[in-house]
């Protein structure tokens, strides 16, 4: 296993937990959203004579539904991009010489084309 390797493992394990770490947050905005949605759905029920007798505003009497709303958005969000967000977050390493940045994956020969200084190059050991 060479140094790219590693990255990459490396990588991998940190993207999954950010993948994790977003799909628990989505589970607690949907667990959020459905309790304001369903507590809000019985409080509805107990005030719709109010609303129907013209005593309660009706902006009044479906806000529950907006906050609801509020809480299911970025749980969808959270739970459809959790991939891309990893991705973005943790980006795949590559080869690259330590002095200018220049990438080193298809070299030939251990030395840095752009500004000479030596590379160590990587290749399959067999390990
Ligand atoms: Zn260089």
């Amino acid at each position: 296993m060479n140094d790219l390797d590693r990255a990459h493992h490396f990588a991998r394990s940190l993207r999954m937990i950010v993948v994790a770490a977003a799909r628990g947050a989505a589970l607690v905005y949907l667990f959020r959203g459905l309790s304001t949605l369903v507590g809000g759905a019985f409080w509805y029920m107990e005030r719709r004579p109010l609303l129907k007798a013209g005593m309660m505003p009706s902006s009044e009497a479906y806000e529950w539904l907006y906050e609801g709303a509020e809480q299911l958005l970025p749980a969808v969000l959270l739970a459809l991009f959790s991939s891309a967000l990893a991705q973005w977050l943790v980006p795949a390493p590559r080869a690259a010489c330590l002095r200018c940045g220049y990438s080193t994956e298809k070299l030939t020969k251990p030395v840095c084309p752009e500004c000479g200084s030596p590379v160590p190059l990587d290749r399959p050991e067999g390990d």
